[in-house]
């Protein structure tokens, strides 16, 4: 004996009384056959249907529903021992919002992957499913899919919905779909046919005219592999709320720039900003270089100026600072550090310092030792990094009080 599925002729039924025609507990937990069905099992893509079996008046809800050689077993949650419902009679109620929303994706993926078919030509399908989040297919596909390819499958896509096109349930002879699941009770396979658009063999839950998916939305198209795509959709309520709230966001926006060109003005802001930083960087750099230039003096040891100090400022500007108070100015040893946006430690030294051990390529990696980096460079000029913010101050202090001893 099987279950019959009365959902393959009627998708829209919501409450149905049942016979229960065995029952048991296994590793799921615990289960009622019954002789016919509303609720769909898990496969094909499509999530098991959610909602109660009522015994006596009494409610359980379904945890899951899975096909097993022809019988549902609908796994229940129940205290009452499963015995209890051995040949009883039950009504079986599906939670029909969650239903819909399954129906609205399930018919979305077949016209989408008619879509997809009449767009690039020849990709091979490989699964599709329904999620909490959205709904989605994966396929193989040897090029790369352009952005107007996507809004063209998109826009095929809601074409066949608001056409409103029949969606129809078919049956056929196995020889016709060799190789496809057949139907036990009836010996066929099940097809669903979108009119003149699609037929495919399947067993899910489908709406019956197109308009009723209401809206599908492309929100993602992910390369998993070298010619393996997941195309994410968003169908029915999902995409109209999807889409109303970005409207709302366009709309607030708009009314915030009071132009219809976001994007023109959006690169607009960014190219100002652009600009704008690099004309900071540079009063940076010059206010730094002439504030070290106006205390010269005070950095003076032994015919040395030697210059170890701490600012937060670009790397950039960090690096010419150095660099041009050391070739600006002989006799000088500079190591410079910022903390913004990270840790760079900058050592330079002029050229006319012949003295080997004032080496700033070792200068600049003791330092950076201590702060939990390294650093790269060479005798005259040399850049670290590190980690320990706190640890800045005395390490400049400690490299300093070194190469005052070596100079003196
Ligand atoms: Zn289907």
């Amino acid at each position: 004996m099987y279950t019959e599925k009365v959902f393959y002729k009627d998708s829209y039924l919501t409450t149905i009384s049942a016979h229960v025609i065995s029952c048991g507990t296994d590793e799921n937990g615990l289960y009622v056959i019954l002789d016919k069905t509303i609720a769909h099992p898990k496969g094909g893509g499509q999530p098991s249907d959610r909602g109660y079996i009522e015994l006596e008046e009494e409610r359980f809800p379904i945890l899951d529903v899975v096909e097993d050689d022809g019988m549902v077993r609908h796994y229940i949650k129940t205290e009452r021992k499963i015995e209890d419902f051995k040949d009883k009679d039950v009504i079986l109620i599906i939670d029909w919002k969650y239903r819909l929303r399954n129906m609205q994706y399930h018919t979305a993926l077949h016209i989408l992957w008619r879509s997809t078919i009449n767009v690039l030509k020849n990709p091979e399908l490989v699964s599709s499913a329904i999620t909490e989040k959205n709904g989605y297919l994966v396929f193989k596909y040897e090029k790369a899919i352009s952005k107007d390819e996507l809004k063209e499958i998109e826009n095929l896509t809601n074409k066949v919905i608001s056409e409103n096109r029949n969606v129809k349930i078919r049956w056929y002879d196995p020889s016709e779909y060799p190789g496809w699941k057949v139907d036990p009770i009836t010996n066929k396979v099940r097809a669903i046919e979108i009119e003149d658009w699609d037929i495919t063999p399947c067993g899910g839950t489908h709406v019956l005219h197109t308009a009723e998916i209401r809206l599908v939305r492309v929100i993602d198209l992910e390369k998993m592999k070298k010619g393996v795509f997941k195309l994410k959709i968003l169908a029915g309520n999902d995409a109209i709320a999807t889409s109303l709230a970005h409207e709302e966001k366009y709309l607030a926006l708009r009314k915030e720039v009071s132009t219809d060109d976001i994007v023109g003005y959006l690169k607009k802001i960014t190219s100002d900003l652009e600009s704008c930083k690099k004309e900071l960087l540079g009063y940076q750099f010059e206010f730094k270089y002439n504030e070290l230039r106006t205390k010269l003096d005070d950095f003076k040891v032994s015919g040395y100026y030697v210059i170890f100090e701490k600012m937060d400022i670009d790397p950039n500007a960090l690096r010419n600072l150095t660099k041009r108070l050391t070739s600006e100015y002989e006799n000088t040893i500079a190591v410079l550090v910022t903390t913004k946006p990270k840790i760079v430690v900058v050592g330079s030294k002029s050229r006319n310092i012949k003295n080997e051990k004032i080496n700033m390529r070792e200068i600049v990696a003791e330092i950076s030792k201590k702060l939990g980096g390294g650093a790269g460079g060479d005798k005259f000029f040399a850049t670290g990094g590190g980690k320990s913010i706190d640890k800045v101050d005395i390490a400049l202090k400690e490299a300093r009080d070194k190469i005052t001893q070596v100079i003196s």
